[in-house]
């Protein structure tokens, strides 16, 4: 029995060994990956349901490692997020987006604001405020073109803080959405209390809202409650037809997913722009 024992704790550790060196391995090549130009940033379309317009777009990172592969930010982010690389990366993205978006201003192409993601991490930055009003001198992009997409997880930190902060990145003229709506301890005080313009329905409700009368219910009541605290609302991962019909009859203001388009690289954007791509 003692020698199983041996042998079972062996076997544990090889295997947390290979765990950590494959994490290692991550980290090591996550660290160069910025210098190296291997992240990307991706976009996807946001579309009115009223108009059916493209009216927004979502900033997603990509990762194109050479060694690794194509590492889908699910993986990587919270690497980031843990080891603190979000900081560059994230202030990376922020200033590729709005780099990118003042250039086809600049060019005549009439893009829509843009709508970055803001990690933890980088919301818990003592100067996170300067930091996005140095991006927007450095761009040149209008501060109302620029969206942030924060998860209701880290307005759970502490409350006067996040009301300054908000209120300072609101201050500045940025639109503020609640990302990932419902999946955390979800948080209808936060709606009241903090500066949001937007709410943004998780895609866990929107996949199943055809399938399940539960999922759909959430949705209904998510939006109406949205409404009555005026806050605009998107769902994300519309991929059917079906999902964008129950949505519109509920009045959702704006729908984002495959339905409309996967994201997609910047010059390909850019064509889905000149197209105007309709719902
Ligand atoms: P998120 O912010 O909730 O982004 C939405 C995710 O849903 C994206 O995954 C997007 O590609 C995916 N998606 C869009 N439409 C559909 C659809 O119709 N069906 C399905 N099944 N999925 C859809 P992605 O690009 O893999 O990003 C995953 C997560 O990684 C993001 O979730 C976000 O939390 C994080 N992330 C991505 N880029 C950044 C970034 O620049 N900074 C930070 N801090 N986080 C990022
Ligand atoms: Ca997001
Ligand atoms: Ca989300
Ligand atoms: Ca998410």
């Amino acid at each position: 029995a003692k020698e199983l024992g041996h042998q079972n704790f062996q076997f544990h550790t090889g295997e947390m060994n290979a765990r950590s060196l494959a994490r290692m391995t991550l980290e090591n090549h996550l660290r160069h990956a910025l210098e190296r130009q291997e992240l990307v940033v991706y976009y996807q379309p946001k579309a009115s349901l009223s108009s059916g317009a493209v009216v927004g777009m979502e900033a997603l990172l990509r990762w194109h490692s050479p060694e690794l592969g194509v590492v889908p930010p699910d993986t990587f982010i919270p690497l980031a997020e843990e080891t603190g690389l979000i900081l560059p990366i994230g202030a990376w993205v922020l200033k590729t987006a709005c780099a990118q978006n003042r250039a086809w201003r600049d060019a005549g192409i009439p893009s829509p604001p843009v709508a970055v993601n803001l990690s933890p991490r980088q919301f818990r930055q003592h100067d996170i405020a300067a930091v996005v009003a140095q991006v927007l001198v450095e761009t040149g992009l209008e501060p109302h073109l620029l969206e942030l997409e924060i998860t209701e997880g880290m307005v759970m930190q502490d409350a006067t803080r996040v009301t300054a902060v908000l209120g300072e990145l609101k201050q500045m003229g940025l639109t503020l959405a609640m990302d990932d709506f419902g999946t955390g301890y979800s948080s209808l005080g936060y709606l009241k209390r903090f500066p949001f313009d937007k709410l943004k329905i998780d895609k866990s409700f929107v996949r199943d809202i055809t399938r399940d009368p539960d999922s759909a219910a959430i949705a209904k009541a998510v939006i109406a409650m949205a409404h009555s605290l005026h806050l605009k609302v998107i769902a994300e991962g519309v991929e059917t037809q079906g999902q964008l019909n129950y949505l519109q009859s509920q009045g959702c203001d704006e729908i984002q997913g495959y339905f409309l388009s996967k994201p997609v690289p910047a010059a390909e954007f850019e064509r889905l722009l000149a197209e105007q791509r309709q719902l």
